[in-house]
């Protein structure tokens, strides 16, 4: 797959999505935008083939990228950026935040509540308080877009690295919350 199909998929995917946010309204004015409030030392993974977007002007500036191992034989590129994004151009990891694409038994997509994702105030909301204010269609609009990503070379490893990682971190927390009650 050479940058101009990626480029092409990540338009196509980003564009499933569109302006849609797990709220109706805006989520960030609840929480002071938390997810984007990190040090220069956090960051996002990007998805397979997703750099493409990210390594040319006027999106390059805003993110720094490096390689890094995402587990299971499986490559990926981090990217970190300075808090300060035009939303237009934002990785797939903060459209789709706090959700986590993962694979069922039937390597059907799943979308669930990212277990890494504590720091999201709508994590923690019970599903008959989320009704009326979640925007449903924006897990529609991540089943639609992830069921077409998924087809694309290496993204099905990479969501099966992901969710690995992701349940590591969740076993490691709750150990550590666990420990200082
Ligand atoms: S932390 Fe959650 S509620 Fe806050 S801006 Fe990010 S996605 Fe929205
Ligand atoms: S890239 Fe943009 S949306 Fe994502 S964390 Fe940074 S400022 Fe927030």
């Amino acid at each position: 797959m050479d940058s101009k199909q990626w480029r092409k998929i990540y338009k196509k995917v980003y564009r499933i999505i569109g302006n849609k946010t797990p709220l109706y309204g805006d989520c960030g004015l609840l929480c002071q935008r938390a997810c984007c409030q990190g040090d220069s030392d956090d960051g996002m993974l990007l998805f397979p083939g997703e750099e493409v977007i990210f390594m040319n002007k006027p999106v390059s500036p805003y993110f720094s990228l490096s390689p890094v191992s995402v587990g299971k034989g499986v490559k990926g590129v981090f990217a970190v950026c300075d808090g300060t994004c035009n939303r237009k151009h934002r990785p797939l990891a903060c459209r789709i935040f706090p959700y986590l694409p993962i694979l069922d038994h039937n390597q059907s997509v799943e979308i669930i509540k990212d277990p890494r994702a504590t720091i999201c105030p709508l994590i923690h909301l019970e599903n008959e308080d989320a009704h009326g204010v979640m925007d449903p269609t924006f897990i529609d609009s991540l089943y639609e877009a992830f069921d077409y990503l998924v087809r694309f070379e290496g993204v099905s490893e990479f969501l099966e690295a992901v969710y690995h990682n992701a349940k590591e971190v969740k076993v490691v927390r709750d150990l550590f919350l666990n420990n200082n009650k």
